[in-house]
């Protein structure tokens, strides 16, 4: 009904020079194939131009228009015995659901919903893999590189720690002036060598990698793909809204923007947070220094502001600098620890006990909650 409405009035509207043009089409031609402009032959003898012609809706004519379902029909269908039966069975067992794929994080013990298996996640990073090789090509550097050798260097005493080492790793050097690092799931790892001058040492590299393979390790990917699992009904039901007329377009703008910064940002803070604890600890163990951890981030801080890179920490999806900063500060101690008990050199076969050890310390959990 609406479209019909919309389409007469539309009609009445076009400019009369149309109309006298094409008296003999009739309307339900309209929207077919035209003929090629240039096969037209007009008064003046030559193709004409192509001409743009704007097709406007009678604003008038929409404010009539009826929505798609009306009022007294939503308010029918929540009425109905049936619908209410819908939403038990509907809301019970998206709990069940929930319930039977929660689980402990690695190392920082916190409890969270994961639904994805850690092989789909990989089938999916695989496709961003092949995109950033073919983007790059060029740019890799060789194995000899030593900027290459650094980073081999410094995974190659990090991976133990992780209790990875059975991911099939690959390490990308790539010469670009970007500050960047980070690994995708399946143990292909890149650095940008715009943030070795971040890293500055083996110590700061590390504590940079640390970060990304603890991303790895605490499986955030699969974490974020199952938030959308639930998010998703969240979005129908704001279109529901917009397209039933009673939002009038804005609902799905603002639950947009909601689920952003209420729900999608702060997970993404606490994850940056969790790889930040999970980092600190696999560096220290592995023998680094957990003190260039927070010179890393001053370095970094240091070079967003001269970027100009700073936004408000509440819109950002990361932890400002200075936050970090502080965390990790707080969190030396216990990575120094960590450093001392590990038996430096000798740093296969404990992974397993890594896990189990920061896991007991709860230190994130206190922090965090
Ligand atoms: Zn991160």
């Amino acid at each position: 009904m609406l479209s019909r409405s919309i389409l007469r009035s539309s009609l009445r509207a076009l400019p009369r020079t149309i109309a006298r043009s094409r008296p003999r089409i009739p309307f339900s031609r309209f929207f077919q194939q035209p003929k090629p402009l240039n096969s037209l032959r007009f008064a003046s003898g030559g193709p004409r131009p192509p001409r743009i012609i704007h097709y406007r809706y009678n604003p008038e004519e929409i404010e009539r228009a009826k929505p798609l379902i009306s009022e007294e029909q939503i308010r029918n269908g929540f009425r109905h015995p049936g619908t209410k039966l819908l939403f038990l069975a509907l809301g019970s067992g998206g709990i069940i659901f929930y319930v039977s794929n929660l689980e402990t994080v690695p190392v920082s013990g916190r409890r969270r919903f994961n639904c994805y298996s850690e092989e789909s996640v990989e089938a999916e990073g695989q496709m961003l893999y092949k995109m950033i090789m073919q983007d790059n090509r060029q740019a890799i550097l060789p194995e000899w590189d030593p900027r290459t050798r650094m980073v081999e260097r410094v995974m190659r005493k990090l991976i133990p720690a992780s209790g990875l080492e059975n991911v099939n790793w690959e390490v990308h050097v790539i010469d670009s002036g970007e500050a960047n690092a980070f690994v995708i799931p399946g143990g292909k790892v890149f650095v940008y060598t715009g943030i070795l001058p971040i890293a500055k040492n083996d110590d700061g590299l590390a504590s940079i990698l640390g970060h990304e393979i603890a991303h790895n390790l605490a499986q955030h990917a699969a974490e974020n793909m199952s938030r959308v699992v639930f998010l998703l009904p969240l979005r129908w039901a704001f279109l529901f809204l917009d397209y039933s007329g009673y939002t009038g377009g804005l609902g799905r703008f603002f639950g947009d923007i909601l689920m952003d910064l209420g729900i999608m940002r702060p997970a993404s803070r606490k994850q940056e947070s969790e790889a930040d604890y999970i980092g600190l600890m696999m560096m220290a163990k592995s023998c680094y220094n957990p003190e260039e951890a927070v010179k890393v981030w001053q370095r970094m801080n240091r070079y967003q502001k001269a970027a100009g890179n700073s936004i408000p920490q509440w819109l950002s999806t990361h932890p400002s600098d200075e936050t970090r900063i502080v965390q990790m500060t707080k969190w030396l101690p216990s990575a120094e620890e960590a450093r001392t008990e590990s038996e430096c050199g000798v740093t296969l076969g404990y992974s397993e006990e890594f896990q189990a050890a920061m896991g007991s310390r709860g230190i994130w959990r206190d922090v965090f909650g």
